[in-house]
């Protein structure tokens, strides 16, 4: 691992940073929420303190300066993204934007469709799904993971027929960090069928830069909340070349160029797709989240965090009664594990108590957890900012779970003895 780069990055991170630059907790649930760097509440600041106003609704300078960071949060989404800004729909979060684009694509559904889903969903990538099949009556067919946990390409494949309208899954698993290659699928995907494929980005987005033309997929979703910028802001990508193919799903104020006592003409633009008021200064702190994470070198934060993983992995191994989940030799981002005693409540409750954030329980996938064979993992999720330090705090206290909650105890740690 990269420490000092990480050191450079905790700097930035108030939460993580005392005074002597140690930090208090060794935070490992980045998968749920990444901590939120200084120049994104300094933005957050100055922007409620200098420009806060509503957007596209004024003449006056404040509502324009609102606008004019509004807009610019929208850029910088698109030029991170690799897209154009047209393509950019602001939504709530990953949750928002995937069950938008399933209102959006309900009517081009009826009984003789079907969605096709892989097995490794997180639920907001699959109830989505489940639901616009049981209001459309069409099928849904979501295709089990193999034996390592990961995308069973050809399985997955042979589901996608002439009668598939939409193609959902994710870019990363948010259990296993397991990656599926959406762009070898979404050019077989788009060969063969008219289908739409819908990604994931929540996780994928965080670790490594892509562009989203790359990925192939026509719509990708993410939150902001797990780049550093605040809750309640995310993203809908939406290729120019299918927006004709999409409704929007909701009406209201600033989607219309004009409504008449009968009619509604709708925009040209994206903001078609955004009704009413939006998240504005969200948009403006993931804009400065974006930028942050600008400042480093992509490529080796990925290498930082790939370096992180293995630590753990490796260290996992010795340690008795836990069993890393899936078993594929790319993953990114996390890593989660069963646990042969005691529950991954208690192991993450005895971590809590050494000063280690990481999470149990069933990570919002349990349809993919119990293809895993478990019904709840603990689950430790590294940022750039993560350092060897932390994963070796994070090691010696999942030792001491391992040997408490094995009967008896070792006798030699603090917990042991207090048993
Ligand atoms: N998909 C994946 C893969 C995720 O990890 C998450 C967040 N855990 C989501 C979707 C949902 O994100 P949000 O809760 O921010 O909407």
């Amino acid at each position: 691992p990269d420490d000092a780069l990480a050191c450079r990055i905790r700097a930035a991170i108030p939460l993580l940073a005392d005074a002597e630059g140690a930090a208090p907790v060794a935070y490992l649930d980045n998968a749920a929420t990444m901590q939120m760097p200084r120049p994104v509440m300094d933005a957050l600041e100055a922007f409620r303190t200098t420009s806060y106003a509503n957007v596209h609704r004024g003449v006056h300078s404040l509502s324009l300066a609102a606008s004019d960071a509004f807009d610019g949060a929208r850029r910088a989404v698109a030029a991170f993204i690799g897209a154009d800004e047209q393509e950019v729909v602001f939504t709530s979060g990953a949750t928002d934007a995937l069950n938008r684009a399933a209102r959006m694509l309900a009517p081009a559904l009826d009984e003789r469709s079907n969605i096709v889903v892989s097995g490794l969903e997180h639920h907001s990538n699959l109830l989505p799904w489940r639901h616009l099949s049981r209001i459309t009556d069409c099928e849904l067919r979501v295709v089990p993971p193999d034996a390592r946990g990961a995308l069973d390409l050809s399985a997955f494949l042979q589901e996608v027929t002439e009668n598939t309208r939409i193609v959902a899954l994710t870019e990363l698993s948010n259990v296993t960090g397991i990656g599926c290659d959406l762009a070898a699928l979404s050019a077989v995907v788009h060969e063969g069928s008219d289908a739409l494929i819908v990604a994931d980005g929540a996780q994928g987005i965080v670790h490594g830069r892509r562009s989203v033309r790359d990925l192939g997929c026509d719509l990708y979703a993410f939150s902001g909340h797990k780049l550093g910028a605040p809750c309640g802001i995310g993203v809908l990508w939406i290729a120019a070349r299918v927006q004709e193919r999409l409704e929007p799903e909701s009406f209201g104020g600033g989607t219309v160029s004009e409504v008449t006592e009968k009619e509604t003409r709708l925009l040209g633009s994206v903001e078609r797709f955004e009704a009413g008021t939006p998240n504005i200064d969200g948009a403006v702190g993931l804009a400065a989240a974006l930028r942050f994470w600008e400042g480093f070198d992509a490529a080796a934060l990925l290498a930082h965090e790939d370096a992180l993983l293995a630590r753990l992995e490796a260290g996992l191994t010795l340690i008795e009664g836990a069993n890393v989940l899936g078993s594929c030799p790319a993953r990114h981002g996390c890593l989660a594990f069963s646990v042969d005693k005691g529950s991954p409540y208690d192991w993450a409750k005895i971590a809590d108590g050494r000063g280690v954030a990481v999470r149990s329980g069933h990570h919002c996938a349990q349809p993919y957890l119990r293809a895993l064979g478990c019904d709840a993992a603990v689950r430790v999720s590294v940022a750039p900012y993560n350092t060897a330090g932390d994963i070796d705090r994070a090691l010696a206290a999942f030792e001491t779970a391992s040997c408490l909650l094995k009967g008896g105890g070792c006798g030699g740690h603090a917990l042991c003895r207090e048993r």
